[in-house]
């Protein structure tokens, strides 16, 4: 018998959600231009979290660890809609300090 621990490591392995990387890079992408939030970790990964629960996830499979997201440009998740959520997310961590 396996345990879920075995069965969510191996799914990982072959499962990934393009989503997830596509809005990091344009979270760090509008915080740039943005140049009044917070770019450190906490803050990214908070904006990123609070965008990713808005977005549907974008699943693609991979096979060997390698990803066919940079080869299947056209199976890429929507930007305007990364975009919209991301501004959304910024707005949210701008106003509510996130740590010291
Ligand atoms: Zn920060």
């Amino acid at each position: 018998m396996e345990n879920m621990e075995d069965i969510k490591s191996r799914h990982s392995e072959h499962l990934y959600n393009v989503m997830e990387d596509s809005v990091v890079e344009q979270v760090k992408i509008m915080i740039a231009r943005d140049g009044e939030t917070c770019g450190c970790d906490v803050c990214v990964y908070n904006i990123s979290a609070i965008a990713l629960n808005h977005l549907p996830p974008h699943y693609i499979t991979t096979q060997k660890g390698e990803m066919f997201a940079r080869v299947e440009k056209l199976n890429m998740p929507d930007k305007t809609q990364i975009t919209i959520e991301v501004l959304r997310a910024i707005e949210i961590v701008k106003h509510k300090k996130m740590h010291d």
